[in-house]
């Protein structure tokens, strides 16, 4: 399917491996020109080299505010201008109320909170101006249901959507499309980390790859979704059991 997206320019963070670079990967395959980010530049300039010749690597942490922005503003200026935005970062450590400072709340609410809104402020503001645009932001299955010992994540990531479905409203008669993806099981170096993943809840049997979950950000962005905002839609092979 031609996704109308070609000639596009895109950034996508946090994309040396994972989620991030399955989305950078379909995008590129879309005909759009793709800069990513990562902590790594030796790792982030590999994973460009994957993508084809004109991506672009950029060493950059978006665990701060000002690391999130500088990497916008740098795809920018290598781009010409951002049409896509795919905000993505790692995931905070995993506690409980108990084990967990107010301090940690902090941290992984610029990680996975204030990021997503540097990162927006950064790239939205050209996409209003030129009449289009498409932010897909990648949280998790946990804003519908909190997973026990993430409770970093759970709390962060909500704020997030909250945040993402309030732009969705004000940008979108301006072209500007806004929603967030939420994977559930993934194969990829995180999840493989944590060992051989439990399938027995998954209704498709097996757990995403990160090309699955790149085909859906792909299509968020395309021509053809341009009626579909203000989302928060799960990615997870049907796991996530309630009707909304
Ligand atoms: P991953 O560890 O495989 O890849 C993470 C990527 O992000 C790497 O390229 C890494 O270099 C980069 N990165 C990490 N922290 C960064 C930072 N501060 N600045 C810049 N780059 C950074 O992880 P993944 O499985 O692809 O997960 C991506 C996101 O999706 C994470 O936030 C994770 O918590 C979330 N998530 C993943 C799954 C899953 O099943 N894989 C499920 C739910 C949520």
């Amino acid at each position: 399917m031609d996704l109308g997206i070609a000639g596009r320019r895109a950034a996508v963070a946090a994309a040396s491996r994972g989620l991030g670079f399955g989305a950078a990967t379909a995008l590129a395959a879309a005909g759009v020109r793709v800069a990513i980010c990562a902590r790594d530049r030796e790792r982030v300039e590999a994973a460009a080299r994957l993508l084809g010749d004109d991506a672009v690597p950029i060493a950059a942490d978006v665990g701060s505010v000002g690391g999130a922005r500088g990497f916008v503003e740098q795809a920018q200026a290598a781009l010409g201008g951002i049409d896509i935005l795919v905000t993505n970062a790692g995931g905070p450590p995993p506690g409980t109320f108990g084990t967990l400072d107010v301090e940690d709340y902090l941290a992984a609410i610029e990680l996975n909170c204030l990021s997503v809104i540097a990162m927006c402020d950064a790239a939205v503001p050209g996409m209003r101006a030129q009449g289009w645009g498409r932010v897909v932001a990648i949280t998790s299955i946990a804003v519908r249901q909190p997973i026990p010992y993430l409770i970093l994540s759970n709390t962060a990531r909500a704020g997030a959507t909250g945040f993402l479905k309030t732009l969705a409203g004000e940008v979108a008669a301006d072209g500007v499309t806004v929603n967030s993806l939420q994977p559930g099981l993934h194969d990829t170096d995180r999840v493989r980390a944590l060992g051989e993943p439990d399938t027995s809840a998954i209704p498709a049997g097996t757990i995403g790859s990160a090309a699955d979950f790149g085909a859906v950000v792909a299509f968020l962005c395309s021509e053809h979704a341009r009626y579909l905002t203000g989302t928060a839609i799960p990615v997870d092979g049907g796991a996530y059991g309630g009707l909304l």
